[in-house]
């Protein structure tokens, strides 16, 4: 079905995990009644199936099919799925890269899954990642420029921690960055932000692992960043909120659609 895009969201959370709250589907309801343009990430492609169908007739909420780099080590063989199920989305994550302690030992495996994961995002068109990129941001953005260019899929680098330098690469490379709460409250993240182009910025939660006055975050928390980011960027935070709503029009504009989903978002 190929419909105009009819949603007009107030906020965006570009990457939030929906399925590891107890209360998913009272979420759902909630990013549509505060029409917050929500975009929910999988950890392996299994989980997709039911947060596919559970989104399905929401008009805010979209699925993201992922392979999260953290579980590559024992999930690997779910490559087949995750290939099998892409032609059905538009929006691909959560997937990349984690060089940190706990996952440097699969790092060459991620690798590899990775690769072939923007091969085939590349050969089939279309789709938005939201990328991983935990102290691997320079990897991360080797692979996207010898396996996906901008004019094969657009890139959102989620929760990035990489240099200055690394920012601007991503920039040149037609990255977008989603931003949360934490991110704001680290100084050398903040200085990094701030220095990014504001037409590249996107806000998230990464919920459930961010949290807000003692309690976890949820897709609505956004508003609180939008205040955050508007303070980093000396603006007002309606401004802001319509800059970043502005980005993610931008970012979905100007690509086929996929044919099973609406056009746009
Ligand atoms: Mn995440």
């Amino acid at each position: 079905m190929i419909a105009a895009n009819a949603i007009s969201p107030r906020w965006v959370d570009f990457h939030c995990h929906l399925d590891l709250y107890p209360n998913h589907e009272e979420l759902i309801a909630q990013c549509d009644k505060e029409e917050v343009a929500t975009l929910t990430v999988t950890t392996t492609p299994k989980a997709w199936i039911r947060n596919a169908e559970l989104a399905s007739r929401s008009r805010y909420v979209r699925v993201a099919l992922g392979l999260h780099p953290q579980l590559v080590s024992t999930r690997s063989a779910e490559l087949l799925l995750w290939k099998e199920l892409l032609p059905l989305v538009r929006y691909v994550g959560e997937v990349g890269l984690d060089a940190g302690p706990l996952y440097y030992r699969s790092f060459e495996l991620q690798k590899v899954v990775f690769a072939e994961q923007l091969r085939a995002c590349a050969d089939a068109g279309d789709k938005v990642l939201t990328i991983h990129s935990v102290r691997a941001a320079g990897t991360v953005l080797e692979m996207l420029e010898e396996y996906l260019l901008p004019s094969r899929g657009r890139v959102v680098l989620h929760w990035f921690t990489g240099s200055y330098s690394d920012a601007r690469l991503a920039v040149d490379l037609g990255c977008y960055f989603s931003i949360n709460a934490d991110m704001l409250r680290n100084e050398r993240h903040r200085v990094t932000i701030s220095k990014l182009p504001l037409s590249r910025l996107l806000t998230e939660t990464d919920g459930p692992f961010t949290s807000l006055g003692g309690r976890t975050a949820v897709p609505r928390d956004v508003a609180t960043t939008v205040q955050s980011l508007a303070e980093v960027f000396k603006m007002g935070a309606d401004e802001l909120a319509e800059a970043i709503r502005a980005n993610l029009a931008r970012l979905l504009a100007g690509l086929d659609t996929c044919p099973t989903h609406v056009a746009g978002y």
